[in-house]
């Protein structure tokens, strides 16, 4: 087996975090086995959304367009993350049945006293899995990070309307495979 130094692996990581920070207020895993390790802070926010000419667009429900023409509809959740490993917030939008994955790990592993891993497995639409589990108890250090976040107002992001995201995003759209 080919094994790559250090210096491979300390550049790679080293890009993942830059591109993160160029990315913004999202939480965006683009590679098979790419992992961020997050705290979940405040509270969770569902966003209903059509895939519309490579926009997500969100749903206002009655009276929508999309819904009339038998667009298909998408159920996302978005929540308020703090990356442990770099300290920043992101939102990261879940599909639904992540959401049902952390809210059962949630039972036994307090939100406020645990990070969670979420890693992605595979790409394109049909292949992308999302796999979250407990990551290690927090940190008093980083509790006290946490408690200093100012979340992004989720009420405000659904009611803007639309994400930019990249084709190989629509992954995160369609029903999940896990389902
Ligand atoms: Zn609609």
């Amino acid at each position: 087996m080919n094994r790559l130094s250090k210096e491979w692996g300390d550049l790679q990581e080293k890009l993942v975090q830059h591109r993160r920070t160029l990315d913004g207020k999202y939480l965006r895993l683009r590679n098979s086995g790419e992992a961020a390790h997050v705290a979940f802070i405040g509270n969770p926010k569902q966003r209903d959304q059509h895939w519309v000419n490579g926009r997500a667009l969100t749903c206002p429900g009655k009276g929508c367009g999309f819904c009339e023409a038998d667009e298909k509809l998408t159920v996302k959740v978005l929540l308020n993350t703090v990356d442990i490993d770099d300290g920043k917030l992101r939102i990261f939008e879940a599909p639904h049945n992540l959401f049902s994955d952390l809210f059962r790990l949630a039972q036994e592993h307090d939100l406020a006293e645990w990070s969670f891993s979420i890693r992605r497995e595979g790409t394109g639409v049909i292949n992308t899995r999302y796999i979250l589990k407990p990551h290690r108890e927090l940190t008093q250090a980083q509790k006290d990070k946490i408690a200093m976040a100012d979340p992004y107002d989720l009420e405000m992001e659904v009611a803007n309307g639309s994400s930019r995201m990249d084709p190989d995003d629509e992954a995160l759209i369609t029903e999940d495979p896990l389902d």
